[in-house]
């Protein structure tokens, strides 16, 4: 099931740069017709394991930034109407200029669904370009760059559950001849409106033989498959739509899957960069380990990529029913955990045992808990007070005399909580401060196992 995404946005945002990186050399053939289709560029886009129609309304005469030209909003709309989604990109650099507000305006009024991309926002001081985008009133910003390639997980994230509910929908309604008939009121109950409840994406990692492959097929027997097996965002990786006990979620998987689906390839040595990848599309990840053998290279590897990349994490200690001394065992390994991992500081940890099924209740409210907590937002007020409570019991330091003065701070972003403290002398802050605030966000407000990042940034 494909559908249609539209990027529009005012020039120079970087559109035609995001359509190029999209559709990469399958450019649709375009008839060469009079009109509007002209102008719109159409290509068939390849984002993860989606694939979907791209319309590109970039090449236009430019629009001044107080008056967007008839033609421009003309184009405009015919690509909304076109399109399932509207992806609205703006430019992190420049700020919101009027002529934004007034695609925001037309959007509002005649889009189904709408994204909101922030482009150009690779490198420093663009969180600033972030936080206008929230006014727009188009929900959650996604942070990209089109030119460097990053953010795309976070793109494919936001149009994941809306090419889900597209699929669903073109199920439940399936192509019927068109008769011509007036549409009645039954046929009208009978059409479902795409779901926007996100699932949940988690992917299970682990060196090979640690019993992700048990695990997955376990939980898929005791919970409803809501999909089979699909060719996932690589040959190698598969995913699959799970109902998890009334959550909705969809688990990458890698090696696992692949041996259900008898594929048949050097499993070993493909199951750690299978695992980097599927770590990149999924929101919480599940790194299994095996008791008898937990905290290897390996699994501190996939555990550390995981926190680099901002995901949440959960560590999930299988073959639980092997172990004789429970009690010690888990000493140790809170040790071990704490010592070997210590930027994944409070993250849970779970036993389980895939053979047998016990704790996959835990495992399940562990996974959503940490994702709620990667979900976090706290109110600016509120994290005001907090920092100046922290700067009274503890004031930041104060290089060749002058103390640095931290002014107000704000989140700037979630999924994982990203924090701006606005201050003088970004560049003289100590990293023992910032570990000090970071440390204090995720006790102070209850984050654990979530990555946090906090940038320290001048005014003006
Ligand atoms: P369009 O008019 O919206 O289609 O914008 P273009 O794709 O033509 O891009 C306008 C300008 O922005 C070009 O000079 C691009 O190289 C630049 N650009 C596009 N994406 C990015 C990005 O992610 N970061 C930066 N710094 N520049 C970008
Ligand atoms: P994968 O390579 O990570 O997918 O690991 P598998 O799921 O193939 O499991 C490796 C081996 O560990 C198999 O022989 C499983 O039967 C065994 N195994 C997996 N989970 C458990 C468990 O919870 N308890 C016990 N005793 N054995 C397990």
């Amino acid at each position: 099931m494909s559908f249609t995404l539209a990027i529009v946005g005012r020039p120079n945002v970087g559109k035609s740069t995001l359509f190029n990186r999209l559709v990469g050399r399958r450019l649709a053939i375009v008839d060469d017709q009079p009109g509007v289709t002209r102008d719109l560029r159409e290509g068939e886009a390849k984002l993860g394991d989606l694939t979907f129609t791209v319309l590109d309304t970039a090449g236009l005469e430019d629009a001044t930034d107080d008056s967007l030209p008839a033609r421009m909003r003309r184009l405009t709309e015919r690509a909304v109407d076109m399109a399932d989604v509207c992806l609205f990109v703006v430019d992190a650099r420049t700020g919101i200029t009027p002529t934004d507000e007034i695609f925001a305006e037309i959007l509002r009024k005649r889009a189904g669904h709408v994204l909101l991309a922030v482009n150009k926002a690779e490198g420093r001081n663009t969180e600033g370009g972030v936080l206008e985008a929230w006014n727009l009133g188009l929900g959650e910003p996604i942070p990209l760059s089109a030119e460097h390639g990053e953010g795309m997980p976070d793109l494919y994230a936001a149009l994941m559950p809306l090419a889900d509910g597209f699929a669903e929908a073109a199920e439940r309604a399936p192509d019927e001849p068109d008769l011509g008939l007036p549409v009645s009121e039954e046929a009208d109950e009978g059409m479902q409106v795409p779901t926007l409840e996100k699932p949940l994406q988690i992917a299970v990692v682990g060196r090979p033989n640690a019993g992700k492959s048990t695990l997955i097929n376990k939980l898929l027997g005791e919970e409803r498959l809501l999909t089979g097996p699909e060719a996932g965002i690589t040959r190698d990786a598969i995913s699959v739509m799970m109902d998890w006990e009334g959550v909705p979620t969809r688990i990458f998987d890698t090696a696992g899957m692949r041996k259900k689906a008898k594929v048949q390839e050097k499993l070993e040595k493909l199951s750690v960069a299978d695992g980097l990848r599927a770590v990149k599309f999924a929101e919480v990840v599940v790194v299994l380990l095996d008791a008898a053998i937990p905290f290897e290279q390996q699994d501190l590897r996939i555990a550390d990529l995981a926190e680099r990349e901002g995901r949440a994490v959960v560590v999930a200690v299988n073959k639980w029913d092997l172990e004789e001394d429970k009690g010690a065992k888990l000493k140790e390994l809170r040790e071990a955990f704490d010592r070997l991992l210590p930027q994944l500081r409070g993250a849970p940890l779970v036993t389980v045992s895939a053979k047998t099924g016990r704790g996959l209740d835990r495992l399940r409210g562990a996974v959503i808990r940490a994702h709620e907590v990667w979900n976090t937002r706290v109110p600016t007020a509120k994290l005001n007070r907090w920092l100046g409570e922290m700067i009274e019991a503890h004031p930041p330091p104060a290089p060749g005399g002058r103390r640095i003065r931290l002014r107000y701070m704000t989140q700037a972003k979630t999924r994982p909580p990203h924090f701006v403290v606005m201050c003088s002398h970004p560049d003289k802050m100590q990293d023992s401060y910032t570990r000090y605030l970071v440390n204090g966000l995720r006790a102070d407000f209850d984050m654990p196992g979530t990555p946090i990042r906090l940038v320290m940034r001048g005014q003006g």
